[in-house]
């Protein structure tokens, strides 16, 4: 499939006359070609962004709402089509991005859709005699979306849907590496009847079409998922712009084991939170804190579990792991397990380890899943985001040494705490350095609550009237009369 720039609610090829090759990671090849798009084609979409603001901003907060619960709609109705396209995008076994990927993706539409119908300013009589006080939520104007790969379409209509309910026009860049689903929401938020220019789907390299959008003066507010390192660059690029920053970033999630807990439970929880979508999400536990009294038994189980998930094409039924994203994705795991054989005395791989050849698929990026055991969370993979099919386990001693081992990273975006001690779940709750924590549960989400990371897991939220309110700037207003 060769896809285009989605501009003006029409498809364009690229300025630049660039293009790039798309692979499928199932199989290694390429099988399309996407723009290599460069500032041109951002400052024309900037250009259609900009000229349906007027339009899109004072349209009714009914119409707005109608328009979105009918792209959620249409999305459901091309669910089998999406869901296909981004398991050969990315690589996620089908049943994953039918069953959460793109019913995800639909939910944002119909949950901004609803949600903005119940946002509204405050308005109250004021200090003083005869005056009122009013406060409005204006929209940004243009605002930049750019979006990672492990979720694409999932987390790339998580910033476009609250963006253009609050009423603003969006220049948007999804991943390079997986911009299929991007490219299909064109078509379909057309067919809904989105204005021209409120949303333009541009494709290309994050740092030449990605800093485009970074840097567009005219753009004034950028929400990014992604890296924490591209994070920083892309802070570094709007500060001095006084650009509004959304960053959700990298997280090394701790997964904390009690010997309290429903140890059933937990050990089939705990293999869904290591290596679901292999185990690229950012919410993935990577790190596996086990308390001291159940460790071996722990450490028995889950190996033997980890060794029964099948790793298969994503169009197999019981693939329960399918590729990671691209060759370059998988060298960069491969090189952290190196690390690891390279330092017996620091690392011992319990299971997994190697890549993995699928008959008839021999080019695609399969990983064995792997648990490694690690001596101390001060090692590099304690401390680095692998974001892959890579755990590590260690025990601790007890509830103070976890809170030591959970915090002990610059990453805070998500822990996970298994127990059935409600003391101990409110003091570690309370402690734990990070935007979420689960208790007895994992990436258990309702869209209305607030969604992010501390640290150098990001800045700001997503999530519920959070991203409204990023979307959007207060203006008070106050009259005497
Ligand atoms: P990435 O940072 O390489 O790329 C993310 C997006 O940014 C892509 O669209 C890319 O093209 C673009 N980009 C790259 N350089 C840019 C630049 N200089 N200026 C503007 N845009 C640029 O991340 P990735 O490899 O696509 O995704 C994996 C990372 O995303 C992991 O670190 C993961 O933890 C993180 N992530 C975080 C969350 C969260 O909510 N906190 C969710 C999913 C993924």
């Amino acid at each position: 499939m060769d896809l285009k720039n989605f501009i003006n609610n029409n498809e364009h090829i690229p300025l630049s006359g660039l293009w790039l090759d798309n692979y499928e990671p199932s199989s290694g090849l390429v099988y399309g070609q996407i723009p290599n798009s460069n500032e041109d084609d951002i400052e024309k979409a900037y250009q259609a962004a900009n000229a349906a603001f007027k339009g899109w901003s004072t349209t009714s907060i009914d119409e707005r709402s109608r328009i979105m619960l009918r792209i959620a709609d249409l999305i459901e109705e091309n669910l089998e089509e999406l869901a296909a396209a981004e398991s050969r995008d990315n690589g996620k076994p089908l049943w994953l991005a039918r069953a959460v990927d793109i019913p995800r993706a639909s939910s944002n539409f119909r949950f901004y859709g609803n949600a903005i119908t119940q946002y509204s300013s405050d308005a109250h009589e004021s200090v003083g005699k005869n005056t009122m006080n009013f406060t409005m939520r204006k929209p940004i104007g243009v605002v930049g979306c750019i979006s990672p790969w492990n979720l694409p379409l999932y987390l790339f209509s998580w910033k476009i849907a609250p963006a253009i309910a609050a009423g603003n026009c969006v220049v948007a860049k999804p991943s390079e590496v997986t911009p299929a689903t991007a490219f299909l929401l064109g078509d379909i938020v057309k067919k809904a009847g989105l204005p021209a220019g409120v949303l333009n789907i541009v494709h290309g390299l994050g740092g030449s079409c990605g800093q485009a959008i970074v840097s567009h003066p005219g753009i004034k507010a950028i929400s990014f998922t992604g890296g924490t390192t591209t994070g920083e660059h892309i802070a570094r690029t709007a500060a001095p712009m006084f650009k509004k920053l959304s960053l959700e970033l990298g997280g090394k999630n701790p997964n904390i084991i009690f010997a309290d807990c429903d140890y059933d439970k937990m050990l089939t929880t705990t293999l869904r939170s290591s290596f679901a979508n292999q185990g690229q999400i950012c919410l993935c536990g990577s790190r596996i804190f086990v308390e001291q009294s159940i460790y071996d038994k722990f450490k028995t189980d889950f190996v033997a579990r980890v060794q029964q998930l099948k790793v298969g094409h994503p169009d197999a039924a019981d693939s329960k792991l399918g590729a990671v994203v691209s060759a370059a994705h998988r060298d960069k795991i491969l090189d952290y397990i190196a690390f690891a054989k390279a330092n017996p005395e620091e690392y011992s791989i319990l299971t997994g380890g190697n890549s993995l050849l699928i008959e008839g698929h021999e080019g695609g990026y399969y990983l064995e899943p792997t648990v490694i055991e690690v001596q101390s969370n001060d090692c590099k993979l304690n401390q680095e985001e692998i974001f892959g099919p890579v755990v590590t386990i260690m025990p601790f001693k007890d509830e103070a040494h976890a809170l030591e081992l959970a915090n002990g990273t610059r990453y805070g975006l998500s822990a996970t705490l298994w127990t059935s001690d409600l003391s101990r779940t409110m003091r570690l709750s309370n402690e734990i350095e990070a935007g979420i924590v689960w208790v007895n549960t994992w990436l258990n989400r309702d869209l209305r609550t607030p969604f992010g990371g501390v640290k150098d897991s990001g800045v700001g939220r997503e999530g519920g009237f959070e991203a409204l309110n990023f979307f959007t700037e207060p203006k008070n207003i106050c009259i005497e009369y």
